[in-house]
């Protein structure tokens, strides 16, 4: 750790505000309406006087970090005044650059390396409306996608996986293939237990056991077709076998556990684990025995 960043860490971010313009029913982190924009921004100012070089990626999270508006392009000028070679990840829900101008300047500030995660709900704009908590969310999301595309931003397209919207996997990974071929890479994501996922989970909760054919169905497809997939925070004994390829280390550092059972597992070192910050582990898991040649190296 240096001057508040971990140089061997993947995970380092900017926590630039609590607020959000979307609602989502199973945030991890349920939006403030406090304005926090001003204070955090000198804060992460402070940080980044600090900023290790040598630093391969930080992250700009919150919240919703387009709602800084200008505030947002200022950062990022910065970011790269301290870091010009370090990769940006940028988490948003992609609404705000629906206006193709502001798009425009963002990438601009950002240059190379820059890319942005944004996720989609359904491929049927009331359901993606419905779980995002917010009319207009979908379309709004969309075109802020094409807006990014046509900036050349890199684009990871995120799909939490639960259960308002795991029976039509097969057909978002189409939708995504026919209308979105632009993104770089598709990430199928578990739900972490914590935050509004426990207060609607009678409404939004799903375990592996229950999408996981769903999942194999929509993964396949788009690899089929030659769409970059990645399947994250889900742990492998919870996935069919060909779907372990797919698989990411993806919890962050700070947040991975494992469960007793996985002392003895042959894919320890290769499985995602589980959220130590969630409020139960998922159902089914199960220690694995001499099965490594199923996973990439
Ligand atoms: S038993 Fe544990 S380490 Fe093994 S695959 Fe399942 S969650 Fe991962």
């Amino acid at each position: 750790m240096k001057n508040g960043f971990d140089i061997d860490s993947n995970d380092n971010a900017l926590f630039v505000t609590e607020q959000c313009n979307n609602n989502c029913l199973m945030c991890c982190q349920p939006p403030s309406t406090v304005d926090d924009i001003e204070a955090l921004y000198q804060k992460n100012l402070q940080l980044l006087n600090n900023a290790p070089e040598e630093l391969k990626v930080l992250g700009i999270t919150g919240g919703e970090p387009t709602l800084l508006g200008e505030r947002l392009v200022d950062l990022i000028v910065e970011i790269r005044k301290h870091l010009p070679n370090t990769a940006i990840q940028l988490l948003s829900n992609g609404r705000k650059f629906k206006d193709a101008d502001y798009a425009h300047r963002v990438a601009q500030a950002a240059g190379e390396e820059f890319f942005v995660g944004v996720p989609i709900h359904s491929d049927y704009l009331k359901d993606h409306d419905a779980i995002a908590g917010s009319k207009h969310a979908f379309e709004e999301t969309i075109y802020g996608l094409y807006n990014l595309a046509s900036e050349g931003v890199e684009i990871e397209l995120r799909v939490v996986i639960n259960a308002m919207n795991y029976k039509r996997l097969p057909q978002m990974a189409e939708f995504i293939f026919k209308n979105l071929p632009f993104v770089s890479w598709v990430a199928f994501m578990g739900m972490e237990r914590i935050g509004y996922s426990v207060k609607n989970q009678s409404l939004i909760w799903s375990e592996p056991y229950e999408y996981a054919s769903y999942l194999r169905e929509a993964v396949m497809i788009l690899d089929s077709w030659g769409v970059p997939v990645a399947i994250y925070n889900i742990p492998l004994c919870l996935l069919p076998k060909d779907c372990w390829i797919f698989a990411k280390r993806s919890i962050s550092d700070w947040k991975i556990k494992y469960s007793k059972i996985c002392d003895d597992c042959s894919v320890k070192k290769k499985c995602c684990g589980l959220f130590s910050t969630s409020a139960k582990e998922y159902i089914g898991l199960k220690s694995q025995v001499g099965v490594m040649d199923k996973i990439r190296p």
